[in-house]
């Protein structure tokens, strides 16, 4: 009798996830199969409930040690086939030619409740495309991404998902030596501007048309037909995708973000928020604020990311051309963005005025009220609110008080008041109050937070977590999360580095 020797199948960990056939069957002209590179002894650092909702598991199912190892990369989540993904980009308004998921790992597709969601880990270790790179995260990039993604979530605004961020105190050299971590994200779709550009510029059009293919089937069926745009489903694509993004910068500008890298390689083609780095929420409103510090020049300042958006959606089009072959075309499917990002961005305003019609002067009062806010900068968030809870039918003087000019402050809320004039007040204002959040995650909440977890307490990050999920509630009892930024808050600089 012969025995045969079996070689235990090494344990996995099991979210109960059921995958499916993603990204990675498209072949190898797209992605690399790799494993991650385990961390040692990793820890779990923060976790989204609502996150984990939309994979149908309860937040508990992460605290698992055999999950939290597979959310480090250092063990294997059962049914999952890593990949990193090839993409290129224009960074800065350079060609930067070939990029690629440098230290993020795609696991697959899973069924959601929802409807299908990729799971990858950022900073999972080096992958082909890490090109020098460590393939690692910073732990202070890692929190700063996964508190962003829920802040974005809670805000309303389309955005990739964090699910988790594990630590370990494994070293990582930047400017200094810092610890690692890894962020567990989750999309229908990580496909950036760039995947396509990469195809692009290779001239490779037979991997372009499986890459626009694959993306009109999963998320944009509607295009297929080509409506509108004589039958050509690419230029469809292009439009649908050029609107999309109108709408996520719109709302971008009235909450006072600013993404900080909008290279298109960080662009999505789903028109989520993606590739959370240097951003940063308004606090005195400065139209023309700089978040990152590597951005000399202010390419992505606040003022500049409408613009931007639409050079961005250009290189996606230049990059679609081989597909859709007629730059009338082309250009038909990018037009829209003018009318577009205007109207979603004066509706978005107009909520947060409380004004429930459209009115011709609405533009002019809202010029207005940008230009007094900037003479002063007047903290973008604390405004907002205030004004919100003023038209509930709370004093005006905590608005006023906010403005050194309080003739001009007076001139215009005597304007507003005169717009809301025949409308139900209190109505209004619950309306604003809806619309207006109490919190964002300014620099330096996400600052001390993460001074916090360096010293293993993450009570902070939790705490962040659950207000940015509901940004909009009152939450008593944590006034200081609300408040204006303490003069520290100007000094911190935050850069590419992560
Ligand atoms: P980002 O600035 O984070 O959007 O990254 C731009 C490009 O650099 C992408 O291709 C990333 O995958 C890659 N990258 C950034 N940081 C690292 C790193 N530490 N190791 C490897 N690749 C990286
Ligand atoms: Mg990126």
């Amino acid at each position: 009798m012969t025995v045969e020797t079996l070689t235990p199948p090494p344990v996995q960990a099991e979210l109960g996830l059921s995958w499916r056939p993603g990204f990675a069957t498209l072949g190898p002209a797209f992605s690399t199969a790799i494993q991650a590179q385990p961390l040692p002894a990793p820890y779990p650092v923060g976790v989204s409930a609502s996150a984990a909702a939309l994979l149908g598991l309860d937040a508990l199912a992460l605290s698992d040690p055999l999950v939290i190892e597979a959310l480090a990369g250092s063990r294997t989540l059962a049914g999952s086939s890593p990949v990193a993904t090839l993409y290129s980009g224009h960074q800065f308004g350079v060609w930067a030619g070939q990029l690629g998921d440098g230290r993020a790992l795609l696991l697959g597709e899973v069924d959601a409740p929802g409807g299908p969601l990729e799971i990858q880990l950022k900073g999972a270790g080096r992958t082909p495309y890490s090109r020098g790179g460590d393939g690692r995260a910073v732990l202070r990039s890692s929190i700063r991404e996964f508190l962003c993604s829920e802040a974005m979530a809670g805000l309303g605004i389309p955005t990739t998902r964090a699910l988790a961020v594990v630590g370990s105190d494994a070293g990582v050299r930047r400017e200094e030596i810092e610890t690692a971590a890894v962020v567990t994200r989750l999309a229908p779709s990580f496909i950036r501007f760039g995947h396509f550009e990469h195809f692009a510029a290779r001239q490779d059009v037979d991997s372009l048309r499986t890459l626009a293919d694959h993306i009109i089937d999963r998320h944009y069926p509607q295009a297929r037909a080509g409506e509108g745009f004589a039958g050509n489903a690419y230029a469809a694509l292009l439009a649908q995708v050029t609107l999309r993004t109108a709408a996520m910068v719109a709302q971008w500008q009235a909450v006072g973000f600013c993404h900080g890298v909008m290279n298109t390689d960080n662009m999505s083609i789903l028109g989520l928020t993606i590739d959370y780095g240097p951003f940063q929420f308004l606090d005195g409103f400065d139209p023309r604020h700089i978040c990152n510090h590597s951005d000399t020049q202010g390419r992505y300042a606040y003022d500049q990311q409408p613009q931007v958006a639409y050079w961005n959606l250009f290189c996606l089009g230049q990059a679609l051309m081989p597909l859709i072959g007629d730059t009338e075309l082309a250009m038909a499917a990018l037009e829209p963005y003018k009318q577009r990002f205007p109207i979603e961005y004066l509706a978005r305003m107009r909520a947060k005025l409380g004004l429930a019609d459209e009115q011709p002067e609405d533009a002019d009062l809202l010029d207005g009220l940008l230009r007094l806010l900037a003479a002063h900068q007047v903290d973008w968030t604390i405004f907002w609110r205030r004004l919100a809870d003023h038209v509930c039918g709370g004093p005006v003087e905590p608005v006023r008080d906010l403005f050194l000019d309080r003739e001009g402050f007076d001139t215009w809320i005597a304007r507003h008041a005169a717009r809301l004039a025949g409308t139900d007040r209190p109505a209004a204002g619950l309306a604003m109050l809806a619309v207006n959040p109490r919190f964002v995650l300014r620099n330096h909440l996400g600052e001390t937070a993460i001074r916090q977890a360096r010293q293993k307490d993450y009570s902070g990050i939790a705490a962040l977590t659950t207000l940015l999920s509901w940004p909009f509630e009152q939450h008593p009892g944590f006034d200081a999360y609300a408040d204006f930024p303490p003069d520290w808050a100007s000094t911190i600089e935050i850069s590419c580095s992560s």
